[in-house]
């Protein structure tokens, strides 16, 4: 028997209608690209978004078609998330920090028809445009005043197509299956593919981390994504954000410590997302003028493994939730966060070791850890294996990619996450590693990500990696990778030693190399494997 209840489609823009109304003076504030501060309310906001949609059907913009972006996390790059998706169309967000091969592959596998581009980006686009067959033009994500020459072909001026429209827009009603926006993975080896997410998933995402106990979001909150909106839909802030009616705080092209800091006190941020790279900027700045936070409460940080010294150093200097979480491209992103539960508060070494794991399951997801012939193993905080997970917000699929589907998702659906786990009794998920990033020491793996952990802690390191290299005896070893403090001298001894007291001594890595940088892919992550290509040929003093 069915339940009798009215099936009404979840659509992106319920989302913006819902937020314009709800919340008329809730404020969205952006540092732009142009130089400045830009703020306006949720309902100029919508106004400006029905412009937008008016103009992009003038365009000739209709439903299925891709729309590129290659912008900063600001109000425009907002707008053009509800009107694309709202209108039917579809948001192809670009993350420019790709290389220009892939960035052309993605465009031309998309089949964008416009790309809106930020002015920082124009270079960028001048040089590859001519790869673009099916690009019909491009948007400069600017006014009029600071239009600049371009060589690009068919070149339009965001605020001169907005400046006439009119500011009323019927969004079309449609299945909520359908298509809202795509966002394609950096993919360390091959191209780059294609997740293709729905207004349902959308929906239900920001649903979904609406509900996760230990982080309150809603009016009252000032939310900063520093991650980008380039980058898997910034976490869904722009969608769970607007639901909950939350002050937005965009940072734009200023991601260094200073311009953070400065934003966050002016605009008495108080949640502030993004991967661990940019906290290390924001936490060096904060050592330098040994200001505090006066507002942040909380910084959710994933992507990456969050070392347990940011916590700590978040926790004891500043009195702010360093909170773990973790996800993926193909989920939404989110899929576990690291927050305590109210029985396991009081002892804060014990809360130190959970809220280094990367979390308990938000609500929405399933996850299992399987071995190598795809047998369900024990949650019991010992068993690791290949973590696969479901849920309405995970890919069913890669867009237009049967091979990646096919090595992706396995005959019950579950998708492969590459990512080695465990998961305790009580239901914390720690990763171990990436399938490809563990080392493979004489048959027993190391955790690439924990050595990093603990020698992250060195004070005299500014940050860590760990890649395995090849080892006659034992096929392979760890070596770290590491870049000192500014200024500060150490040496191979020193963060040996001082790694002897912390990791297994067999875990301990063979040799040190100082660096002045590690290699960051375009969200910030380190390239393990351009660093496994750097140190290919590296010869260990053990050996
Ligand atoms: P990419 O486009 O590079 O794949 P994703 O954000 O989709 O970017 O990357 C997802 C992967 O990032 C995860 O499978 C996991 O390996 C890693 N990751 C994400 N969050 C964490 C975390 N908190 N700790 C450790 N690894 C993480």
């Amino acid at each position: 028997m069915h339940g009798l209840m009215m099936h009404r489609p979840l659509l992106i823009s319920q989302i913006l209608e819902f937020a314009a109304g709800n919340y008329p003076d809730q404020e969205i504030v952006s540092r732009t690209t142009e130089g400045g501060i830009h703020r306006y309310t949720y309902p100029e906001m919508a106004q400006r978004t029905r412009k937008l949609a008016n103009a992009l059907k003038k365009l000739g913009v209709t439903e299925e078609d891709r729309i590129g972006t290659i912008a900063w996390n600001n109000y425009r790059h907002l707008e053009l998330y509800y009107a694309t998706s709202g209108m039917g169309a579809i948001c192809h967000t670009m993350n420019p920090r790709l290389p220009a091969d892939q960035l052309t592959y993605i465009v031309n596998h998309a089949k964008d028809r416009f790309i809106f581009v930020e002015l920082t980006f124009l270079p960028l686009l001048e040089k590859l445009y001519e790869h673009f067959p099916d690009v019909e033009g491009f948007v400069v994500m600017t006014d009029e005043a600071n239009m600049p020459e371009t060589t690009l072909p068919r070149v339009y001026c965001y605020e001169t197509l907005l400046r006439d429209e009119s500011d009323q827009f019927e969004w079309p009603e449609f299945d909520e299956n359908t298509a809202s926006s795509l966002c394609y993975t950096s993919g360390t080896t091959g191209n780059p593919k294609g997740v293709l997410y729905s207004h349902r998933s959308n929906v239900l995402h920001a649903l979904f981390v609406l509900s996760v106990s230990g982080i309150p979001i809603d009016e009252n909150s000032v939310m900063l994504p520093v991650v980008p909106m380039f980058h898997v839909n910034a976490w869904g802030v722009p969608y769970f954000g607007l639901i909950a009616g939350t002050k937005l705080v965009f940072p734009g092209p200023a991601l260094d410590g200073e311009s953070l800091s400065e934003l966050i006190e002016a605009e008495q941020v108080t949640e502030a997302w993004g991967v661990p790279t940019v906290w290390l900027g924001l936490l060096a700045h904060k050592r330098k003028t040994g200001e505090g936070f006066s507002s942040l409460k909380r910084t959710l940080i994933g992507g990456s493994a969050l070392p347990r010294s940011m916590i700590q150093e978040f926790r004891e200097k500043y009195n702010v939730e360093a909170i773990q979480g973790w996800g993926m491209t193909e989920m939404s992103p989110l899929g576990t966060v690291a927050t305590i539960r109210p029985s396991q508060r009081g002892d804060w070494d014990k809360e130190l070791k959970l809220r280094g794991t990367q979390g308990r399951l938000m609500f929405g997801v399933e996850m299992k850890i399987v071995d190598a012939e795809g047998n369900d193993l024990p949650h019991d905080g010992e068993s690791q294996g290949e973590l696969l997970v479901r849920g309405n917000a995970v890919i069913s699929g890669y867009y237009e990619n049967d091979e990646a589907t096919r090595q992706a998702l396995d005959k019950d659906g579950w998708f492969h996450t590459g990512d080695v786990s465990v998961i305790s009794p009580d239901g914390y998920m720690e990763i171990v590693d990436r399938v490809k990033d563990v080392i493979k020491s004489g048959g027993e793996w190391i955790s690439s990500i924990d050595l990093e952990n603990e020698a992250i802690a060195h004070p005299k390191l500014a940050e860590a990696a760990v890649i395995g290299v090849r080892h006659e005896k034992w096929q392979e070893r760890p070596l770290l990778v590491a870049v000192p403090e500014q200024g500060v001298e150490v040496t191979r001894e020193e963060v040996l030693e001082f790694l002897e007291q912390r990791v297994a001594k067999w875990w301990l890595p063979d040799d040190v190399v100082f660096v002045d940088e590690l290699p960051h892919g375009a969200t910030g992550k380190l390239q393990k494997a351009k660093l496994r290509e750097d140190f290919k040929d590296y010869k260990l003093p053990t050996e």
